[in-house]
C-alpha cells in the first residue's frame, strides 16, 4: 500500500478552461479512488486526435473545465478502498467485499494502459467474443463524471474539473474506473507502449480484426495519421499486395512508405470524387478500406471505394456533431459491407495485455509513430504539432 492512499493527492494537471485556448498547468486534488475504481501515476502520455477535437469542441458536447488526455502509461499508486479500509471495519466489510472481487488481479505499482473504453467482464458485450462495446464502460465523451457517484475525482479549490473518456491522462494522478485499465507485462517500456492505449491499437485492430484482408487483397487507408499508418501496418502484415493510403496533406505520404503504403492519392489533386479514382485505379475497387480522418466525405469514400460483391469498408475516425452519413441503398445492395469500430474490437483489460507483447516480441514496431516528445510543462507544443500535420505520436513526458 502507497503512504498517499486514502489521501487527497496535489499535483499537477494540464487544465482546458475553454474550448480551443492553450491548456494551463495547475495545481489540482485527486480525490481516492471509490468503489471499482484505481488511481493511477501516470508517467507518460501522448495526444491523440481525439482529444484535439473535444478540445476543440467539435464534439458532442463540450464540457469544460476538462481534463483531457487518454493515451498513457502509468502505475497505480493506490489501489481502491479495498486496499486502505482495514478489513475489521463493519461498514467497510461490505465497501471491501463489493469491491475486491473487481480488482484481485491488480496491486500498487502494477504497470497499466488506462483507455477509453472499458470492459466490466459482466455484460453480455463483454461475454461476447464478437464484441468490446461494454455496457457499462463504453466509451462515453459526454460523461465528465466517475460512474460510481456522479462525481468528479479532480478538484481546484473545491471546484470540480471534469474527467475525459474516463482517463484524464494530463494529469499526474488520475482515477479510472477498474475496468478501463490494462495490466501489462512490467519490462515494458511505458514511453513507447503507452501509444497502444488507443490510436495504434485503434488502427491495426481494424485491419487485422475488422476489416480482415485476406493475403494478396488490395487495402485503401484514408487518413495517414497514427491510426491510419496503424491500419496500414495491419494491411501490411496481413500480406496486403497493395496498400493506397489517401491524404490530403502530401507531407504524410514519405512517412507512410515506412509503414507499407505502395501508392498514394490526394484528392486535391483530382477534379472527381476520390472513389472514382480508386475504383479507375483497380479495376473497380479495392478489397478492403479503412477511414482514419474523422471526415464524413472521405467516410462516404471509404465505402463507395470499396469493390461490389465483397468489399468491406470500416470506419474509424470520430464524425462531428452533426454530421450525417450519405450514400445511395443501391450501394449497399450490391454487396459492400460497411462497418464502424471502436478500438480496433480489442476487448481492453482481455486483450491488449498481448498487444504490448507483440511489441516486446518484436512482431509490432511502435517506434516509427513516435516522432516527437515534450515535457509535461511544454504540452501545448504536442497541439501545434498535431494540429500542423507534423507529429505523428508526440509523448509527453510527465516528470517534465
Ligand atoms: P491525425 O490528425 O493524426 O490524422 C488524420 C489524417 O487524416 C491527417 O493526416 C489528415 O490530413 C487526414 N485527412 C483529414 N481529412 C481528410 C480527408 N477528407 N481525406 C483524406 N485525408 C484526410 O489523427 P489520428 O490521431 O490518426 O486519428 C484519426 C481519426 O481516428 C480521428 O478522427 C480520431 O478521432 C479517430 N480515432 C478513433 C478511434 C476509435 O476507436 N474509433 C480511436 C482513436 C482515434
Ligand atoms: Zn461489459
Amino acid at each position: 500500500m502507497s503512504g498517499t492512499a486514502g489521501q487527497v493527492i496535489r499535483c499537477k494537471a494540464a487544465v482546458a478552461w475553454e474550448a480551443g485556448k492553450p491548456l494551463v498547468i495547475e495545481e489540482v486534488e485527486v480525490a481516492p479512488p471509490q468503489k471499482n475504481e484505481v488511481r493511477l501515476k501516470i508517467l507518460f502520455t501522448s495526444l491523440c486526435h481525439t482529444d484535439v477535437y473535444f478540445w476543440e469542441a467539435k464534439g458532442q458536447t463540450p464540457l469544460f473545465p476538462r481534463i483531457f488526455g487518454h493515451e498513457a502509461g502509468g502505475h497505480f499508486c493506490a489501489l481502491t478502498l479495498a486496499s486502505f479500509f482495514p478489513p475489521f471495519c463493519a461498514a467497510d466489510v461490505r465497501i471491501v467485499e463489493s469491491v475486491g472481487e473487481g480488482v484481485t488481479d491488480l496491486q500498487p505499482g502494477d504497470h497499466v494502459l488506462p483507455v477509453f473504453t472499458g470492459e466490466c467482464k459482466e455484460c453480455p458485450h463483454c461475454h461476447s467474443e464478437e464484441s468490446n462495446m461494454c455496457d457499462l464502460l463504453r466509451i462515453n465523451t459526454d460523461r465528465g463524471v466517475m460512474i460510481n457517484d456522479g462525481q468528479s475525482r479532480f478538484s481546484i479549490k473545491g471546484k470540480p474539473i471534469y474527467h475525459f473518456v474516463g482517463t484524464s491522462t494530463f494529469s499526474e494522478y488520475t482515477v479510472t474506473h477498474v475496468g478501463c485499465v490494462a495490466k501489462i507485462n512490467p519490462a515494458a517500456p511505458l514511453d513507447k507502449v503507452c501509444v497502444l492505449s488507443c490510436g495504434i491499437s485503434t488502427g491495426f485492430g481494424a485491419t487485422v480484426n475488422v476489416a480482415k484482408p485476406k493475403k494478396g487483397q488490395t487495402v485503401a487507408i484514408f487518413g495517414l495519421g497514427a491510426v491510419g499508418l496503424a491500419a496500414a501496418e495491419g494491411a501490411r502484415v496481413s500480406g496486403a499486395s497493395r496498400i493506397i493510403g489517401v491524404d490530403l496533406n502530401p507531407s504524410r505520404f514519405n512517412e507512410a512508405k515506412k509503414f507499407g503504403v505502395t501508392e498514394f492519392v490526394n484528392p486535391k489533386d483530382y477534379d472527381k470524387p476520390v472513389q472514382q479514382v480508386i475504383a479507375e485505379m483497380t479495376n473497380g475497387g479495392v478489397d478492403r478500406s479503412v477511414e482514419c480522418t474523422g471526415s464524413v466525405q472521405a467516410m462516404i469514400s471509404a465505402f463507395e471505394c470499396v469493390h461490389d460483391g465483397w468489399g468491406v469498408a470500416v470506419l474509424v475516425g470520430v464524425p462531428n456533431k452533426d454530421d450525417a452519413f450519405k450514400t445511395h441503398p443501391m450501394n449497399l445492395l450490391n454487396e459492400r459491407t460497411l462497418k464502424g469500430t471502436f478500438f480496433g474490437n480489442y476487448k481492453p483489460r482481455s486483450d491488449l495485455p498481448s498487444v504490448v507483447e507483440k511489441y516486446m516480441n518484436k512482431e509490432m514496431e511502435l517506434e516509427k509513430f513516435i516522432t516527437h516528445a515534450v515535457p509535461f510543462s511544454e504540452i501545448n507544443k504536442a497541439f501545434d504539432l498535431m494540429l500542423s500535420g507534423e507529429s505523428i505520436r508526440c509523448i509527453i513526458r510527465m516528470d517534465g
